[in-house]
């Protein structure tokens, strides 16, 4: 059969927009997606969907059924052929579907429990849609759990929300309330859909249900409207081939194929094409083009159907030979007749290279490895921002070779010597290899949390070197001395913190007096109370052990000339090691002056 999923509107072609459905664990995203078919597929099957590999067309006929009454209220026009719901809802799907570091989702339905609000991965999930610029709305789910909500069977979610009690319309009012205000907080304008009057700015709130099927109509009207308001220049059908390459499958029969989502222009069989390969790229010929069998055909022997030709969008599998080492979320090029194949490759390898070699130059950093080239560019994204240096990057299973690698930054920096294996297999040899050379492999298969194990491998190595360096480590002051009560064992002085901040522990010195020694602080007293750290302007009376000094006051020093905390280059070093975000800009200036003073390169 020929497929033509394309639409003609005032001459000019349009395709099914594609949609991704992204979320935190448990918020209703497979159900909403099994809900979105099942209702189509009760409606008839002329309606019905199509099932395409890893998505689900959802044509325009099944649309207008569902939101008819609707539609007709707001007298919409419909001029796309459907949606192109891509049927793994998450994180992994969405990354792959990328050309050139851009998103091919052209829009994505954020869902968002209304009963739990914001989760860590709805901040993840924003995090990336910021990161390829994707439009979306946000499907406020489960409505149907707020207390003494009457579930109204696949009702537009107004209608529903008319029927309800006062106590239960109130309390759906509050839950929106604190849900805007959470988005408020990630500095995202929100509005619930009907109230929302400039796209552009605000985001949509549509209430939805995944169980009742309230809310779904206006779910895909939403959806719908947007994209033909605001987005029809991105859905118009062009030639220019558009594909990304979503996972590579070992089927019975067909051997390694390839899961593609082809977003714009025509695959043939026999086409000529280059996909990024693990080792460089692949050049290889399209045996044949697959899609699923409709639904009612499902009893049928054949697993799948044979096309000669595919037209946009669509979900494909595509069988060719030598697919083995294909890389999840490149891009499939076609070489044309005329077409360079030279050149195509360089692109094919340009697109994997951008992404391995956005690493630190300084070679240091830790080591990351992720299972496509989608995930590998989020995961890099997350810890630039969260100021992670990134020295070593691959795509795929973690072998010895990797964890040598890793290896290197023992000696360079050791805090760096972490692997860290996103959704990636850790083979045996590599755990053994990592135990033996003291290589840590912190392994997980969401980027939130990465977060928490990254904040407390740092934190624990921090706490180490603190605890390590503590005895060393001099905190830059000056000191103007006011009083001398006591000369010796131990001084007792009063002074005034002119500068920095002085603490108990820091050996003082007067540098003016051929820096002779005065002794280490070990009390302090503010306003009669011990304290461990004076501030600037401070006012306190000082004890100074001088026991292991061979100075004396009054004969090598005298309290009228300044007195200085004691530094050193090892001291600098370890204060700048373990507390350089605890110094304050007048610390470090005061630390370069006080360079100068003790003539420290
Ligand atoms: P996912 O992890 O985001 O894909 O979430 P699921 O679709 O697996 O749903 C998680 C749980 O929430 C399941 O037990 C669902 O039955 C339930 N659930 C999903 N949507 C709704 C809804 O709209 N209302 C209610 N009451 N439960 C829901």
């Amino acid at each position: 059969p020929t497929t033509d999923p394309t639409t003609t509107f005032a001459d000019k072609q349009y395709r099914s927009p594609i949609i991704c459905i992204l979320g935190h664990v448990d918020t209703g995203k497979t159900s909403l997606l099994d809900k979105i078919r099942n209702t189509n597929v009760q409606g008839g099957e002329a309606r019905g969907i199509t099932q395409q590999i890893g998505a689900s067309f959802i044509p325009v006929e099944a649309i207008k059924e569902q939101t008819k009454s609707f539609a007709e209220k707001i007298k919409m026009d419909f001029k796309l052929p459907g949606l192109l719901l891509i049927d793994t809802p998450g994180h992994e799907s969405f990354n792959n579907l990328r050309s050139r570091g851009s998103g091919l989702c052209d829009l994505a339905i954020l869902v968002i429990d209304i009963m739990h609000g914001l989760e860590a991965q709805t901040l993840e999930s924003i995090n990336l849609l910021r990161m390829r610029k994707t439009p979306f709305i946000v499907a406020l789910n489960k409505v149907d759990r707020i207390y003494d909500w009457k579930p109204c069977v696949n009702t537009d979610f107004k209608e529903a929300y008319k029927v309800q009690s006062k106590s239960a319309a109130q309390e759906f009012d509050y839950k929106v309330k604190d849900t805007i205000a959470a988005l408020a907080g990630q500095e995202l304008n929100a509005e619930l859909y009907w109230r929302n009057k400039d796209h552009r700015k605000y985001v949509s709130l549509v209430p939805t249900s995944a169980h009742t099927g309230e809310g779904i109509s206006d779910l895909m009207l939403v959806v719908m409207q947007l994209m033909q308001k605001l987005m029809l220049d991105k859905v118009e059908f062009t030639n220019q081939l558009q594909c990304t390459l979503l996972e590579v499958k070992v089927i019975e029969g067909f051997g390694t194929t390839i899961d593609v989502v082809l977003v714009n222009g025509t695959l043939n069989e026999g086409d000529k094409i280059v996909v990024s390969g693990f080792n460089g790229p692949i050049e290889t010929s399209i045996r044949s083009l697959l899609t699923p069998p409709p639904l009612r055909e499902s009893r049928v022997k054949s697993t799948f159907i044979n096309h000669k030709s595919i037209r946009a969008a669509m979900g494909i599998k595509i069988v060719a030979p030598g697919l083995e080492k294909a890389v999840p979320g490149t891009s499939l090029h076609v070489v044309g007749p005329n077409d360079d194949i030279e050149k195509i490759r360089a692109e094919a390898k340009r697109e994997v290279d951008s992404v391995l070699n956005d690493v630190e130059t300084s070679g240091i950093g830790v080591s990351v490895q992720a299972s496509t080239l989608g995930s590998l560019e989020a995961f890099l994204n997350f810890l630039k921002k969260i100021k992670v240096p990134v020295a070593n990057v691959a795509i795929g299973p973690v072998h010895k070779k990797h964890v040598m690698n890793t290896s290197i930054m023992l000696d360079k920096d050791p805090k760096y010597a972490i692997l860290l294996a996103f959704d990636v297999k850790i083979e045996e040899s590599a755990l053994h290899a990592a135990n033996e050379m003291k290589v840590q492999i912190l392994s997980d298969e969401t980027i939130y949390l990465f977060e928490e194990k990254l904040k407390k491998h740092f934190g624990a190595i921090k706490e180490k070197l603190r605890a390590e360096s503590a005895s060393i480590c001099v905190w830059p002051c000056i000191l103007e001395v006011t009083n001398v009560f006591r000369n010796s064992n131990p001084i007792l002085v009063g002074v005034r913190v002119k500068e920095g901040t002085l603490r108990i522990g820091t050996p003082i010195c007067v540098p003016e007096s051929n820096c002779a020694d005065v002794g280490k602080v070990i009390g302090i007293k503010l306003n009669e109370k011990d304290v461990v750290l004076a501030k600037k302007d401070d006012v306190v009376s000082v004890a100074i052990d001088d026991t292991n000094t061979k100075t004396t006051i009054f004969r090598h020093f005298d309290d009228k000339k300044q007195w200085m905390s004691k530094i050193t280059r090892e001291s600098l070093d370890a204060l700048k090691e373990g507390w350089s975000e605890d110094l304050t800009k007048q610390d470090v200036q005061l630390l370069k002056f006080m360079k100068t003073v003790y003539k420290i390169q």
